[in-house]
């Protein structure tokens, strides 16, 4: 097609690349996938519906179909050592969704972690959520190392008797213990669920605890460190085999019937890829650059005077904490950040003075930056980056007031977009971010 009759969002796309590989990325959910991967994300297996299971459709033309589903549940459970997958959710909050709906009944009760103390959406947050609207939603949180309190959960659990607490996270940097909440559900016979959407990938590699021999059924999202598509799996354990031999079932009529019609099949294929990369000795090895990364980064930072919640990471990500400089700060460093060429997101730090519009922190990881091949001397140069961002925008404190607060929010946005220190970081960051492609093994 002549170039000027293509839509516009071809040029759109085109843009956005040369925003990915210009600017350098540290939203923890992020990453970049293969070559592989992207191709078979646009091949002709989404003109494909196939509702139901491997020969179990209801519908016909299903023979290549259900070969690739059954390859892509085979991957999975081999990698992961589990007797079950289901690989069809759409993403991680339905397949959540998917868990409760197989494990619970309308109005039981939910126990999962605050989503200001690093939790997700999913897991019971009051009120504007499913999760927190068609269950019992109990919340516990963390201590004040930032550390999840299991004298809290282990209360709440005895109180509430919860059917589902849910052990996984967003915005946590240490490593969840997974056998410490297993020996809290057996105390009150309430079902295990781990959400590793985030972590996935340092699971495979053994750079974080696994939760295969405690949690009775795991979901991940497939698009995070585990670097697949946008998607998700949901697993049952040995130990969730062992408690209901009828669980596999029970997920996958949640599923469908229960929530989903037709399977994404381009997806399914492109999970089956990516389960086939991360058996690769080179995967574990980028796993291993993930957390390696995350020290060097944590490090350059701590050594520039900026704070982190919880002094470090043991994982992929950290959270920086502003609270010492001014309460709310984290809404204009993450813009200004963004000017300079780095993308972050704000959030929320679990002694949060701010609110969540105006969040005291900044939450950054290394799953895309280790993909394009990035190293401890980059994650250097990206601290020194971030220190002086937040010294040159943090000089004045936000003020009180709503109204004042948004006021102050848009002068300062259209400041910093001119703003002659951010601009020239922006060249820096440019000069070194194009020198690695967006996908590296
Ligand atoms: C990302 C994430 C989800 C939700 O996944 P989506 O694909 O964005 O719906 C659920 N739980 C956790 C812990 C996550 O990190």
């Amino acid at each position: 097609m002549p170039k000027q009759q293509r839509d516009e969002i071809f040029s759109l796309i085109e843009q956005e690349k040369q925003r990915q590989i210009e600017m350098i990325g540290l939203i923890p959910s992020e990453n970049a996938v293969s070559p592989e991967v992207s191709e078979v994300l646009s091949s002709c297996l989404s003109n494909k519906y196939s509702e139901g299971y491997s020969n179990k459709r209801y519908y016909e033309g299903n023979q290549i179909i259900d070969k690739i589903e059954q390859l892509a549940g085979e991957r999975v459970k081999k990698l992961f050592g589990v007797p079950y997958v289901n690989v069809q959710p759409y993403s991680g909050s339905p397949a959540n969704l998917a868990i409760y709906f197989a494990l619970m009944q309308p109005g039981d009760t939910l126990l999962g972690l605050k989503l200001a103390n690093g939790g997700h959406l999913t897991h019971g947050h009051p009120k504007v959520t499913g999760s927190g609207t068609f269950y019992n939603s109990v919340q516990y949180g963390v201590k004040d190392d930032a550390r999840i309190d299991f004298d809290e959960v282990r209360e709440l659990a005895k109180k509430h008797r919860p059917k589902v607490i849910v052990a996984g996270n967003t915005a946590y940097p240490f490593e969840l213990d997974f056998k410490k909440f297993r020996e809290i559900a057996d105390e009150v016979g309430a079902w295990l669920v781990a959400d590793i959407s985030h972590v996935t990938g340092l699971v495979v590699a053994g750079e974080h605890l696994s939760p295969m021999p405690y949690a009775h059924v795991v979901m991940s999202t497939t698009h995070k460190t585990f670097r697949g598509p946008r998607g998700a799996m949901i697993m049952v354990t040995h130990e969730g085999m062992a408690r209901d031999e009828k669980l596999g079932r029970k997920i996958d009529a949640a599923i469908i019937p229960g929530l989903q019609g037709g399977p994404h099949n381009a997806t399914t294929a492109a999970i089956a890829i990516a389960a086939a990369e991360a058996m690769r000795p080179e995967f574990t090895e980028y796993a291993k650059r993930v957390t390696a990364n995350a020290q060097a980064l944590a490090e350059g930072l701590l050594s520039r005077g900026v704070k982190l919640v919880g002094g470090g990471t043991e994982t992929h990500l950290m959270v920086i904490d502003l609270t010492s400089i001014g309460a709310g700060l984290g809404t204009q460093v993450a813009f200004a950040l963004d000017v300079a060429g780095i993308y972050a997101n704000r959030n929320t730090v679990p002694a949060e003075t701010g609110s969540p519009f105006f969040p005291s922190g900044i939450r950054i990881g290394t799953p895309l930056v280790t993909t394009r091949g990035m190293g401890p001397e980059e994650m250097d140069k990206i601290a020194a980056w971030i220190a002086r961002v937040i010294e040159h925008t943090t000089t004045e404190q936000l003020p009180k007031g709503k109204q004042e607060r948004n006021a102050f929010l848009k002068t300062f946005r259209a400041r910093a977009q001119k703003d002659k220190v951010l601009l020239s970081i922006r060249e820096e960051v440019k000069d070194m971010a194009t020198k690695f492609p967006l996908f590296k093994w």
